[in-house]
């Protein structure tokens, strides 16, 4: 790569461009601007940390803001790594994030000065400064400082480290090159069909892969404006999507928002009608949600990706394509090689379920400080997801579950996610989580938590009726327990090895 770094080249090629815009203040940047701002912002890293190409971690524990996009470029420049950490853990779940990248600097929003207080203690050297606007803030060093000149590519060198959420386990720390970088951005600019004239709003946060390279990334790439917004509510979202004058034509969500959006009573489809699309991943998405959205002339689309590889599978633009394959993730990004690899290591056929491998300079070389992960992680070049899917005739993928979630009662197969998404067609069912478990006559069985909607009153036998109705009896699950609560990662997924160690000493 001769220049990677998508700021400085649409500086010079559009410099009047509007780069950035913030709702909550509105302050904005042009590519000018932006670029100015992080070549001071590097020499500002270059003298703290004297970084040249050491990789010195520089931490943030911030809102979605203008200095979050500048702080990420300025690394990119300096030599040194952006870690964003996730705002929504605890100081406590922080800490071994903390102690496993050692950072040399930490900058933090005023907000979190808590949390950074006794997230310091892990290392009194680290260097910490915050985004006030006071003369030892963030915004008046980067102003004293001289800017720098770019250092030539090392397309191999780690820009950014990306906490994976912490689903399966503790979250580790993808480490992403400026080749990842770069090749995830370009694959989403084709999925999304970014460009000069896009206006992306987000208001995922910037510690996500989607939200940092699918969406901040790409959009700056190519030239578009990034509007940014430091949280989501329904309200604002649904306002900023509403305004003409802004004219969004991009927004992305995960499944928990789209389907807050959807139930806001300030939800219009009108709001929604200047979107080129609604892109949702993540996480699964229920058809009824997708449904809900074509219905009102949205085209909703599936997307299938993580921190390790950025965007892997999305369904095309096109409303025919969603609706004519529901509960499809869609067709492969362009840069990536795919396989479906059973138990014996050989790639299934057409429509079997096996794991998901991928190949391609998005994806990750592998996990900070983690040989082991990183060696269980990778098979001859590949990268196995640890997902489960299949391919459609047609060349569309499907996600069937998580390789760790399956479970085989019987001798038989089962994926949670199925069972799940027919227990959530219950009418009284607001949420709910399927695991296996150990069990003396099938060797596993199922386990069903439901959280009941307020005042339903269902019984478990009407629930296995339900079940009966729908699934195949090997599916079924053995026991029924009615819950408060399913335990979610801050993004909203379910923590199933928090359920599981419930039953880490019982068999059925
Ligand atoms: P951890 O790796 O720490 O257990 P995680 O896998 O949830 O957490 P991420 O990288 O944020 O961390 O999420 C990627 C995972 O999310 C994928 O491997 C997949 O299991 C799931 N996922 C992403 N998009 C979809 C989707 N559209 N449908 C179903 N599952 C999805
Ligand atoms: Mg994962």
């Amino acid at each position: 790569l001769a220049t990677d770094d998508p700021i400085l080249y649409r500086a010079r090629v559009a410099g009047d461009a509007l780069a950035l815009s913030e709702i909550a203040t509105g302050r904005q940047l042009t590519y000018a601007a932006l670029d100015a701002r992080i070549a001071r912002c590097a020499g500002l890293l270059s003298a703290m940390l004297g970084v040249g190409r050491d990789g010195a971690r520089v931490a943030m524990l911030a809102r979605n803001s203008i200095d979050s996009i500048v702080l990420a470029f300025a690394c990119q420049r300096a030599g040194a790594i952006y870690v964003p950490l996730n705002w929504r853990l605890s100081a406590a779940e922080l800490r071994p994030i903390l102690a496993d990248c050692a950072p040399a600097l930490l900058v933090h929003d005023e907000e979190f000065s808590a949390a950074v207080e006794s997230l310091a203690e892990v290392d009194p050297e680290m260097m910490v400064i915050w985004t006030g606007s006071d003369p030892g803030g963030l915004a008046a060093r980067i102003e004293a400082s001289l800017a720098v000149k770019p250092l030539p590519v090392d397309a191999d060198q780690p820009c950014v480290l990306l906490y994976t959420s912490g689903t399966t386990g503790h979250p580790k720390g993808v480490v992403i090159t400026r080749r990842n970088a770069f090749f995830a951005a370009i694959n989403f600019s084709f999925v999304g069909e970014i460009g000069p004239g896009s206006v992306a709003l987000c208001d995922l946060p910037f510690f996500h892969t989607i939200g940092l390279i699918a969406v901040a990334r790409t959009t700056l790439m190519l030239g578009g404006t990034l509007v940014i917004s430091d949280r989501f509510t329904p309200a604002r979202t649904l306002a900023a999507l509403a305004d003409r004058q802004r004219a969004i034509t991009h927004y992305f969500a995960v499944p928990q928002i789209a389907l807050a959006l959807r139930g806001d009573p300030a939800y219009s489809a009108a709001a929604l009608s200047g979107l080129h699309a609604l892109f949702v991943g993540g996480a699964p998405l229920t058809q009824a949600l997708i449904e809900s959205y074509l219905g009102d002339g949205v085209a909703l689309v599936n997307g299938y990706g993580m921190s390790e590889a950025g965007t892997v599978l999305h369904v095309p633009i096109d409303r025919r394509a969603v609706r004519d394959n529901p509960g499809s993730v869609g067709l492969p990004a362009p840069l990536l090689d795919i396989r479906i690899v059973g138990e014996d290591g050989r790639d299934v056929g057409e429509g079997e379920i096996g794991e998901l491998w991928l190949r391609g300079p998005a994806v990750t070389p592998g996990y900070w400080n983690k040989p082991e992960e990183t060696a269980a992680a990778f098979a001859d070049g590949w990268y196995r997801t640890g997902d489960l899917g299949r391919r459609e005739v047609n060349g569309f993928y499907r996600i069937v579950d998580r390789l760790k979630d399956m479970y085989i009662s019987g001798g038989e197969n089962v994926y949670p996610a199925e069972v799940e998404a027919a227990l959530a067609g219950h009418p009284d069912i607001l949420d709910v989580a399927v695991l296996g478990i150990p069990d003396i006559k099938w060797g596993e069985c199922g386990i069903a938590y439901i959280v009941l909607r307020p005042g339903a009153a269902v019984t478990g036998e009407a629930i296995a009726g339900h079940c009966a109705a729908r699934l195949a009896a090997f599916k079924h699950p053995a026991r029924i327990l009615f819950v408060e609560t399913i335990p979610r990662t801050a993004s909203g997924k379910v923590q199933k090895h928090v359920l599981r160690q419930l039953h880490s000493d019982e068999t059925l």
